[in-house]
This record gives structure tokens, C-alpha cells and sequence, in this order.
């Protein structure tokens, strides 16, 4: 695949699509069967990933195109059950790849892993006496695990605070060690969770508390992706709207988003609209991504906007994001469910770091879909005129009727099931 640019795509049949995937990406049979096979992840698979076990839950599973981040082509898997979403992303994709593509990087990958010390004796000692192990500590936590030391990984700092210090009760006075961990091309729960376990009782002795939480954090802030883009306002020009109306009007919708939380959980649901299904398509976590990315919205203070937007001196739109991205492209579901290896292999990733970037460009894309659409015609006529053949299908549509249905709601301006059921009885008729 040389090209993430494929016209027509959105026109073809499934199988259509799926030859032509196979055709660019030399996919073997055993991936073009997983495709095409509703049991890609077979009943005994499941059975070992979770308890209970009854079936399997399967979501449409599309791609997201013309992405060009940092100069590579990416045709990215998107799993979700929601209309609209990957169309948006793959419409912004292509904006953005006339303007140069998306730039993205990574700072640090360093995962956080929590020990929670409660009644110690003197918890400042306590804190100097951490600090003074730290070479000990930090190494005892690597003789844990010490395969992803062999990766290069490995715990690589380590830090102390002491909580609520001034409070009388036993129960909220607390020392909170951090081990910052490389691991690699890991998401790392389970590494860092052998590694807080393991040195557990070490903290015990040098602290002379008790220790009770040991766990990885969540707020994955030492492992964070941005990614960037540029956009001439003539490229953002659409019908009826001017390239610097659209543009003015993203600034104006992101300025609500960073002043008022009621508008930035809805923002934010939006970039999320964008991240997840790359996240789950991959096999990885997404409710770690989920609760990283929302405490980061709230770093300052007031839970804000995931995204900037704003005007540069050429007149130029500027997107920013910056989000915590704890996932992995190896471990976890990663190489278990056989979808999330094709994901990944279609995507060319050579690194979570990689991955990390990638799907943060991909929530920047989508976030700018949603903020275009609302400056501009409002979200619901491209959204629910997406929606209809759900509606359509919901309201009793099958086979060949599904479309003649849709395209009749969309006609007759009411994307409503009720108006479905009716027009699938006059068809029936
Ligand atoms: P795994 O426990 O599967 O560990 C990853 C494994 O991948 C390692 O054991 C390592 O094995 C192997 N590996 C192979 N190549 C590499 C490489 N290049 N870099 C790093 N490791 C490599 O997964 P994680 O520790 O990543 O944990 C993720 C899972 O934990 C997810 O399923 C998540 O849902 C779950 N989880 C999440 C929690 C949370 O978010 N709070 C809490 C608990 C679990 P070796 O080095 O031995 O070869």
C-alpha cells in the first residue's frame, strides 16, 4: 500500500473492499478469512480471556483513511458501532494530508506503578529513608521482572509524597511511592503491578508502615503523544461557508470547550469518538485510555478541552492535542484477538510509541469533524443522514430495502424509526 488515499472506497461493496485490501496489503488467507469469518475470535479464545463466557460481541470494523502522519501513509482499523465517525475522520484525514499531514511525537513512555504506606512511625523519615534506597529499591523492582530490563525497559526513576500530612485521621495520612517503568512496547499493567507487588514488602521494612495499594496508575502523564496539524483556511471552505468562517468558528467552539466542562465532556466524547475504536481495534485497553485522557483534561484544575485550536499569523487553523496514552502493541489483547494483529499489521506499526501517536492524530481528526460540522451546517444533517440506514434497519428494513428506506428518510427530512416502520409497511404493501 503506497497510498492511504483510496477514491471510491466508500462506494464499494464489502467484498469489493476486502479484495482490494487483499490485493494492497498482500494479506495472507488466514487474515482474509479472519475478515470475513464472523468467529475471527473463536468461542475457545474468548473462553480463556474472560469468565462466564456465552459468546463472542463483534462491532463493524472499517477503516479510517488518507491519514498522513509524519510523512507515512496509514490506512487505520476502526471498530465502533456509531454512524458517521469513521466517514468524519477519513473526510478531515484528507484536509489535513493537502496541508503536509499530521505531525505527532512522544516525550517520554514511562508507565506508573503505586505503593500506597500507611501508619508509619514518622512519615518525613519515612520519605528520606525512600529516597536514600532508591538505587536498591529501583533495582529490586527490575529483579522482578527482569525480561523487559533485557528489552532495555526497566524501571527508570522513582519518587515519594506524602499525603494529607497535616490530617489527624490514621486512614487519610498516607507516603505514596511512584516507580517509573519503561516497559517498552508494553502497555505494562501486569509487569508494573509484579513490580509494586514484589517490592512491597521492602517499602514495609524502610518505611516501618503498612502497606496496602500496589498497583499501577492510570494517569499515565510520563507517557504522553501529541500530535499537530496546519490548515490553510481555503482548504477548510466548504458550500456555503468561507475557509476563515469555518476556521473562526472552530477557535470559537474550542474556546467554549476550554471555559465550560458542560461543553468539553461533549468535545472530548467527540476526540474519544476518534481514539477508541483505533483502541480497541488494536486489542488494547480502552477504558485506561479512557480515564488517562479525562484526567488530563483536568489537569489545571477544571476539566477542559483534550484539543486546541487557534489562528496562526499566516491566518492559518492550528490543532494541538496532548493526551496520556497507556496502550501496548504487544501483551494484554494484543496478539490474542486475531483482529488486533491485523490492525496492527495493516497499519505498518513498528512501536506502542508509533501507536500512541497515531491514534492521538486520529482523535485531533475527529475532534475537527465534530467542530467543523457544528460551525458550519450543524452536526445533524451529515450525522443522521450517515444514521439513517441504522434507522432504517431498526425500524424493520432488510436486504435491498435497507437503502431505498434510508434514502427515503433522508428525502423526506425525518430520521426517525417511527417513520421507518411506517415506510417499510408501505413498502411491504
Ligand atoms: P502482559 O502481561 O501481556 O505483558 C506483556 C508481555 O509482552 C511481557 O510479559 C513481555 O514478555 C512480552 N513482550 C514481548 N515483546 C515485548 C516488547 N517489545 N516490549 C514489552 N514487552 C514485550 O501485558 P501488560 O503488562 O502490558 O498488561 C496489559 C494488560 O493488563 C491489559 O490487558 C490490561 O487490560 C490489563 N490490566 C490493566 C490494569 C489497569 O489498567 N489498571 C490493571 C491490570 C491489568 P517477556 O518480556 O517475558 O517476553
Amino acid at each position: 500500500m503506497t497510498s492511504s488515499r483510496i477514491p471510491g472506497f466508500y462506494n464499494m461493496t464489502v467484498k469489493e473492499r476486502r479484495a482490494l485490501l487483499r490485493e494492497a496489503f498482500s494479506l495472507t488467507d488466514a487474515e482474509t478469512q479472519n475478515l470475513s469469518n464472523a468467529d475471527a475470535l473463536t468461542i475457545g479464545k474468548a473462553d480463556n480471556m474472560i469468565e462466564n463466557v456465552i459468546g463472542t460481541y463483534q462491532l463493524p470494523f472499517g477503516l479510517g483513511l488518507n491519514f498522513l502522519i509524519n510523512g507515512k501513509e496509514y490506512v487505520i482499523p476502526m471498530a465502533i458501532e456509531e454512524a458517521s465517525v469513521v466517514a468524519s475522520a477519513s473526510h478531515v484525514a484528507k484536509i489535513v494530508r493537502e496541508a503536509g499531514g499530521f505531525q505527532t511525537e512522544s516525550k517520554e513512555r514511562l508507565m506508573i506503578g503505586q505503593i500506597q504506606v500507611v501508619g508509619c512511625p514518622d512519615f518525613q523519615e519515612a520519605k528520606q529513608q525512600i529516597l536514600h534506597q532508591k538505587d536498591t529499591l529501583m533495582a529490586a523492582a527490575d529483579n522482578a521482572y527482569p525480561s523487559i530490563v533485557h528489552r532495555g525497559g526497566g524501571v527508570k526513576d522513582l519518587d515519594v509524597r506524602i499525603l494529607n500530612e497535616e490530617d489527624a485521621s490514621s486512614y487519610s495520612k498516607m507516603l505514596v511511592m511512584h516507580i517509573y517503568v519503561d516497559t517498552c512496547d508494553a502497555m505494562g499493567a501486569n509487569m508494573i503491578n509484579t513490580m509494586v507487588e514484589s517490592i512491597a514488602p521492602i517499602v514495609e521494612e524502610i518505611t516501618k508502615g503498612k502497606v496496602y495499594l500496589r498497583i499501577l496508575s492510570n494517569y499515565a502523564d510520563r507517557s504522553l503523544a501529541t500530535a499537530k496539524c496546519m490548515i490553510p483556511p481555503h482548504l477548510l471552505k466548504t458550500g456555503s461557508f468561507a475557509g476563515e468562517e469555518v476556521r473562526d468558528g472552530v477557535i470559537h467552539a474550542y474556546e467554549f470547550a476550554a471555559s465550560d466542562p458542560y461543553r468539553a465532556v461533549t468535545h472530548n466524547k467527540g476526540v474519544m469518538n476518534g481514539i477508541d475504536p483505533v483502541v480497541i481495534a488494536t486489542g488494547n485497553d480502552w477504558r485506561a485510555v479512557e480515564a488517562g485522557a479525562h484526567a488530563y483534561a483536568a489537569r489545571n484544575g477544571q476539566y477542559g478541552s483534550m484539543t486546541k485550536w487557534s489562528k496562526d499569523e499566516e491566518g492559518n487553523l492550528v490543532g494541538e492535542i496532548e493526551l496520556p496514552m497507556s496502550i501496548g502493541t504487544v501483551g494484554g489483547a494484543t496478539r490474542v484477538h486475531p483482529l488486533a494483529g491485523f490492525s496492527l499489521s495493516i497499519m505498518h506499526i513498528e512501536s506502542a510509541e508509533e501507536l500512541a501517536q497515531v491514534i492521538v492524530a486520529v482523535g485531533l481528526a475527529q475532534n475537527l469533524g465534530a467542530l467543523k460540522a457544528l460551525a458550519t451546517d450543524g452536526i445533524q444533517k451529515g450525522h443522521m443522514a450517515l444514521h439513517s440506514r441504522s434507522v432504517a434497519i431498526a425500524g424493520g428494513a432488510t436486504g435491498e430495502m435497507i437503502d431505498v428506506i434510508a434514502k427515503q428518510l433522508v428525502e423526506q427530512q425525518e430520521i426517525r424509526v417511527g417513520k421507518a416502520k411506517e415506510l417499510v409497511e408501505q413498502y411491504k404493501k
